[in-house]
């Protein structure tokens, strides 16, 4: 049977879906009642489903789609690599043009001295790429004791068991026995949530100078390096206060330990510069790459490393890789990305306009009566549902129940929204037009006067 192009019927697919797909994040019972939505086609920032409906996608899928859906010039750079070289390693002594090219493409976009590339298949590889690097190159340097990785709680660096470790997710650790040895998790800079009386930027300090703490307490002979995403995504797009990041970066100067950004969702224009670490001024040692990588047309992620890592890296064999590290296709495929990023100005528009349009017509919705804050960096967005915004409250029951029929209302209206708990967040294609960001802020609001309306008629407000 085949399901492509002229598919078998909604309810036949979901049976089907429900007989023999395992969802990733999802309580497949739940699911297999309800049937899972069947998207079949996308376009710009438009998601079609088996029955003909549309829909804004403000996530870009998941924070991946940055040039938008649908660019035949991915799909003729594909066919054209599958054709003349569809798959070789980069194993034993060998290289492939695509993968030559990416890495050196890379090398010139990434900031700084970061200049060398090691490919995976995906974020959670290259994170955990990065596990391996950080203590190969203490190891190497004759301090195989300096080990410890600090994270922070609420992080997500992958669902691998070494990202999943990093990554500082309850729900995750408490399935599979994580995390791993020696990750060490901090508190995390959510104003919002956790900065109490404190001011945002004394909360930004208050948060950094945790990691000196950390760094003192478990010893700097201990500590190998300090991971993070510039901005929490799929924490719930956490804006740190400004304070946060200089701080963490003159701690981890004044240690000596290396830094390590998580430029999964922040790198390639999301913040409105190349990567995030730009966005805050920071100069990590490795960066972790993913998603707008390939605009999520194929599956890559990278580390880039810094020339005295690399050095010290390259003076042994680092027993590690994957079978697609470096894919021809999909290099190929994310060469091509870059250059309509680069070609099309992508990332200067979401600067100069894309940015600042959005980030004015999102913060509107602060004036509905369900909303507690609501900000953007770059084209990221999160808004706080609250029952009282001065108190920055919190709603009686499940954390989450709000979000999600907020969620499911945005559905109801054509928005794919996510919800992170009681909090709403988007992330669309870079390319999303005024007249499109107009559409998706009006459908966020009908989305919040219905939730609005079901938690007053439940006496919920
Ligand atoms: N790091 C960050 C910051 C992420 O957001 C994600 C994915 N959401 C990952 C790592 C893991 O990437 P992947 O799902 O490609 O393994």
């Amino acid at each position: 049977m085949t399901l492509i192009a002229n598919h078998p019927p909604t309810a036949e697919l979901q049976a089907l879906d429900a007989a023999h797909h395992m969802h990733p994040f999802t309580h497949n019972d739940e699911l297999a009642e309800k049937g899972a939505r069947v998207i079949t086609r996308a376009r710009g920032v438009t998601l079609t489903d088996s029955d003909g409906n549309e829909y804004l996608d403000a996530m870009a899928g998941l924070w991946c789609v940055n040039i938008g859906y649908g660019r035949d010039e991915i799909a003729e750079v594909a066919a054209r690599q599958m054709r003349e070289l569809p798959y070789y390693n980069t194993f034993f002594q060998t290289s492939h043009v695509p993968g030559i090219a990416l890495a050196a493409k890379l090398a010139e976009l990434a900031p700084g001295d970061l200049n060398h590339v090691f490919f995976a298949g995906s974020g959670s590889e290259a994170n955990d790429t990065n596990i391996r690097l950080v203590r190969t190159y203490w190891a190497q340097k004759g301090q195989p004791e300096k080990n410890i990785i600090i994270s922070r709680k609420n992080a997500y660096h992958g669902s691998s068991m070494g990202s999943a470790s990093l990554g500082g997710m309850t729900p995750m650790h408490e399935q599979g026995g994580l995390p791993i040895p020696d990750v060490h998790h901090i508190d995390q800079p959510h104003w919002w949530d956790e900065g109490g009386e404190m001011s945002r930027e004394e909360f930004g300090l208050e948060r950094a100078r945790q990691l000196e703490k950390a760094i003192q307490e478990l010893g700097p002979d201990r500590v190998a390096a300090f991971i993070g995403e510039p901005v929490q995504g799929a924490g719930g797009v956490v804006i740190p206060p400004d304070s946060y990041w200089p701080e963490i970066q003159r701690i981890c100067d004044e240690y000596g330990i290396l830094l390590i950004a998580d430029e999964v969702i922040c790198g390639f224009g999301r913040t409105g510069k190349w990567f995030g670490s730009q966005t805050y001024g920071i100069r990590p040692h490795i960066m972790t790459l993913a998603k707008g990588l390939s605009s999520g047309y194929a599956p890559i992620g990278a580390s880039v490393v810094c020339e005295e890592v690399a050095a010290v890296i390259d003076a042994c064999e680092f027993n590690h890789g994957y079978t697609y590290s470096g894919h021809p296709v999909t290099a190929a495929v994310a060469l091509e990305n870059l250059r309509i990023l680069e070609e099309e100005n992508i990332v200067d528009r979401v600067a100069e306009h894309a940015a600042p349009y959005l980030g004015e017509k999102w913060a509107g919705l602060a004036d509905h009566p369900l909303v507690g804050e609501a900000r953007t960096i770059g084209m990221m967005g999160t808004i706080a549902l609250t029952p009282d915004a001065s108190a920055r409250a919190k709603f009686a029951g499940n954390a989450g129940d709000v979000g999600l029929i907020c969620r499911e209302n945005c559905f109801q209206n054509g928005l794919v929204m996510r919800h992170v708990g009681d909090r709403m967040i988007i992330s669309p294609p870079l390319v999303i037009t005024d007249a499109e960001i107009d559409t998706l802020v009006e459908r966020a609001w009908t989305a919040l006067d219905l939730t609005h309306a079901k938690l007053k008629a439940d006496g919920l407000m």
